[in-house]
């Protein structure tokens, strides 16, 4: 009897085990046919070339990054909250700003504004070290848990104020500020190696913004180009 009851309870099991990893091999097909249809229609569509950017791209599953209630959206052409009064940027814009930088496979890259870890995730697929600031503590723990459930290893995050730098860690090949201030941080064009390229946005709240991209020359960055753009202020430690 025991035996009987004993095989049912094991059959039983094994259904439910195997429909979980049913539902969750279908939902990852699903979210990753999403991804595949939103790099072609929103990134590659509006030129975006570098095979890094894209290899990228297709594969940091963007859903895992933002709260639950907004994973069906994760893959829309739009921002989403992220909680904190925080967004994570339109995946345009991240692949805008990740071929800006002109990444090498050895480099080492500082963001300032880690929010979900999505852009971080992004940056480490394709360079060697990530590291990255964020200024609220909860996002910047979340951001943790979220990238390291996913095994990434080379992505370093700090909670600060991201405006300051991380001098310890300088100079690095490629600065990318995800957060809007008004005016590029000094310490933030010292930490760049020479030659090497920030992404910025700059502007005063609610007003559009310039995204700044720029090579650093000497002691200042040269502007290369800038498109107008809407970011969440930088905002300073008291
Ligand atoms: N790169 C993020 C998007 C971040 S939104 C992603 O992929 O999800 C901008 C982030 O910058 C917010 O999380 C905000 O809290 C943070 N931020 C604002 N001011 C900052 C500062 N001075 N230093 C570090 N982070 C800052």
């Amino acid at each position: 009897m025991n035996r009987i009851l004993c095989s049912l309870l094991v059959g039983l099991l094994s259904l439910i085990m195997g429909g979980v990893l049913f539902c969750s091999a279908q939902e990852r097909d699903h979210f990753a046919r999403l991804r595949e249809a939103m790099v072609a229609s929103q990134i590659v569509d509006r030129g975006i070339t570098d095979p890094a950017v894209l290899k990228a791209i297709r594969k940091v599953p963007r859903h895992l990054f933002v709260p639950e209630r907004y994973r069906s959206a994760a893959y829309r052409d739009h921002p989403l909250p992220i909680g904190s009064g925080q967004t994570i940027s339109q995946p345009y814009i991240v692949a805008f700003m990740t071929e800006a930088l002109s990444l090498k496979s050895g480099d080492r890259v500082l963001e300032i504004g880690t929010g979900s870890g999505y852009q971080a995730a992004v940056l480490a697929e394709i360079v060697q070290e990530v590291y990255s600031i964020e200024i609220v503590e909860i996002l910047g723990k979340r951001a943790k848990g979220t990238l390291s459930r996913l095994g990434y290893a080379n992505i370093h995050i700090r909670i600060g104020d991201g405006y300051r730098g991380w001098p310890e860690k300088a100079p690095f090949d490629a600065i990318i500020v995800t957060c809007a201030p008004t005016q590029i941080p000094r310490p933030l064009i010292e930490q760049l190696a020479e030659g090497a390229r920030m992404v910025i946005p700059v502007g005063r709240k609610g007003a559009v913004q310039r995204l700044v991209v720029g090579v650093k020359t000497g002691t200042a960055l040269q502007m290369e180009q800038a498109m107008p753009v809407r970011f969440v202020p930088m905002v300073r430690e008291r």
